[in-house]
């Protein structure tokens, strides 16, 4: 920006075309949190001359400014990719994915435990415009070959899966899409880079909702999508720019002040969760733990292989002598536990589900009502103590 001239208005002009620009050599520990819907450009040959692909500069706030570039890269540090894009959500950024790869005629493959709103997008919009989709057993990874057909292009895994927590033998998922030619995208929510190296098993895809692990606070809802493949992450951020999916600068803070204790909490709450599912496991009330690490539980030999760590979530299923009346009992009883959706915040949570509405009249689990918990930050003691004293109004 130009100096304002002596003739210019005091008032308006000389107020918005000041001469004082902050020191270029300001540090401090926290990057600094630019906003931006315009970005001005020196001359009329820079602006064309702008290039919004290679990230060489900046073109207009919704495509990025130095505050979203820097977490995109410190998201595709964390994942293991080279490239990553931003998302208003979780659920934002599985939209991305599926109208950056499909058309009207392809088919998209998901898994049966698949995280609910996905599902209801394919369900919804995606069948709106033509494409079709199936589900598939994500711990019969010999099934998931037979059923990529030619018009499949794009398959979806989730490890573990949402609710349920099945652990899938991911490397042969991946192996049956590879032999077909299909692109494989991870929803790596509970993973978030911490658990596993999603990159290692051979996904192209990874996205995450930075809602949970990577922003820690119950405050921010932000979704990423990571690629090592360059001319997939081209096709991701076209769609991307086409589609406005822009982030705020204050959420980006949000996330990039939140990184540095990210490991520190997923420790934390994997802990407290494990510690939490141990005492549930002795508990004559519950029929199933369903929590990877825990021999016993649904894909628990893969977790081994794969897995470094767990997230602070696992699901118990009530036994069926217990109504769905009974368990919501319980779970109103609840004082540290609250009930909401969403996970890895300071507070934890419970969701009660019913499982033949969530997974259908075929699932392999049992019948009882299922209370999904998610571990915040507060002392497992104490939690276990609530749960305790919980169960006095299961009746
Ligand atoms: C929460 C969640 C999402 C969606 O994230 P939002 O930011 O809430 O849209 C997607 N996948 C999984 C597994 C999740 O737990």
């Amino acid at each position: 920006m130009t100096k304002a001239s002596d003739r210019d208005d005091p008032l308006t002009t000389g107020l918005i075309h000041h001469a004082y620009r902050p020191p270029a050599g300001f540090g401090a520990v926290p990057p600094a949190v630019h906003k931006a819907s315009t970005v001005i450009f020196a001359t009329a040959a820079a602006l064309r001359a702008r290039d919004w692909k290679s990230k060489s500069g900046y073109t207009y706030g919704l495509h990025g400014t130095p505050t979203t570039f820097t977490l995109e890269a410190r998201i595709a540090a964390l994942e293991g990719g080279r490239h990553t894009v931003l998302a208003p959500s979780g659920l934002a950024a599985i939209a991305l994915v599926n109208l950056a790869l499909l058309k009207s005629g392809d088919e998209l493959l998901l898994p049966a435990n698949v995280y609910g709103p996905s599902k209801e997008l394919a369900r919804q919009e995606l069948a709106h415009w033509g494409i079709t989709h199936r589900l598939y057993d994500p711990m019969d990874a010999a099934a998931l070959a037979t059923m990529i057909g030619p018009q499949t292009r794009l398959v979806w895994i989730e490890a573990a899966g949402s609710v349920t927590m099945e652990f899938p033998d991911m490397a042969a998922l991946v192996a049956a899409c590879r032999a077909r030619g299909v692109t494989s995208a991870l929803d790596n929510t509970w993973g978030a880079g911490v658990a596993f190296a999603p990159f290692d098993c051979g996904i192209d895809i990874s996205m995450q909702a930075l809602t949970k692990y990577p922003s820690g606070g119950a405050d921010v809802l932000m979704g990423a999508v990571t690629t090592l493949d360059e001319a997939l992450h081209l096709r991701l951020s076209a769609t991307h720019m086409r589609l406005g999916l822009g982030i705020g600068a204050n959420d980006a803070e949000f996330v990039l002040r939140s990184l540095p204790t990210l490991a520190l909490r997923y420790a934390a709450q994997d802990a407290a969760a494990r510690r939490l599912a141990a005492w549930w496991q002795q508990r004559k009330e519950i029929a199933q733990l369903l929590h990877p690490a825990f021999v016993g539980s649904p894909g628990h030999a893969h977790w081994a292989a794969t897995c470094r760590a767990a997230a602070g979530l696992f699901s118990v299923v009530f036994d069926a002598r217990y109504t769905t009346a009974q368990v919501d009992a319980f779970v109103d009883a609840l004082r540290l536990f609250k009930i909401g959706y969403s996970w890895a915040g300071p507070v934890s949570l419970v969701v009660p589900y019913d499982l033949a509405l969530l997974r259908g009249p075929q699932a392999a689990l049992g019948k009882g009502t299922l209370v999904r918990f998610s571990l915040g930050l507060e002392s497992a003691d104490d939690l276990i103590a609530d749960c305790e004293q919980a169960l006095r109004s299961l009746g």
